[in-house]
């Protein structure tokens, strides 16, 4: 079996998604995984995903995986299938009005901040409920809001990162129960795990596994 068919196999054991992270590779390469029959792949910047768009089958679905700038939602608004990195107010704000010109819903999650770095995007639990709050409040009716997106801390340590998998998914599961049922019923996602951590990810409940160079190979910066 080749790597491509033993990740299938580990997400679908689980019940999991397969986002396969292009960036930075050219559209031939891509191709041929989507010859193999994927069809979710993840981009993390808006240039380079607009290009791949613009280009690549329309049967694609393109999640936005990296950082959102207010500024460039309106380039992916008309297409996006899933945005990953929702970190403030401010920016969903954006999303809902750019959906709305776009006469769509976008699908997006909310980045949560669970490495110890602090280079890390993504909220503290704190700010991350009081974000949903004012949410419900405002109902902001151009985006669904499918879960929780996380990146654990880049380390060698194993228990480290299944703890912080572990964290988010408990906050994940608090964070559903505080939800009124119309929203809850759609809060099902769990994006966690890349190529190095996406076994203990599923471990933890991860719905969703964002994986590049074992896909792909290495990429050149
Ligand atoms: C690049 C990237 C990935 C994939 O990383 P790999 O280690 O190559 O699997 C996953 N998530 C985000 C947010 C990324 O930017």
């Amino acid at each position: 079996m080749n790597t491509y068919k033993n990740i299938l196999a580990a997400c679908s054991q689980s019940g999991a998604e397969l986002v396969a992270v292009s960036k930075t590779k050219p559209v031939e390469q891509i191709m041929e995984l989507y010859d193999e029959g994927q069809r979710v792949f993840g981009e993390n910047k808006v240039q380079e995903l607009v290009e791949k768009q613009a280009t690549m089958p329309k049967d694609i679905k393109w999640h936005l995986i990296g950082h959102l700038q207010t500024n460039k939602v309106k380039y992916i608004a008309p297409f996006v299938d899933l945005i990953h990195a929702v970190d403030s107010l401010k920016l969903l704000k954006e999303i809902n009005k750019q959906a709305l010109k776009n006469d769509r819903i976008i699908d997006i999650l909310v980045q949560i901040k669970i490495a110890e770095e602090e280079t890390k995007f993504g909220l503290d639990k704190e700010d991350a409920i009081a974000l949903f709050q004012s949410i419900e409040q405002e109902g902001y009716k151009h985006v669904r809001i499918r879960g929780l997106m996380g990146m654990a801390t880049f380390t060698d340590d194993k228990a480290q990162i299944k703890s912080e998998f572990e964290t988010m998914n408990t906050l994940f599961q608090e964070i559903k129960s505080s939800l009124d049922d119309s929203t809850s019923s759609y809060f099902t996602e769990l994006s966690m795990g890349m190529s190095g951590d996406y076994e203990l990810a599923l471990q933890s409940g991860s719905t969703m596994v964002r994986i590049g160079s074992l896909l792909f190979g290495a990429r050149n910066y």
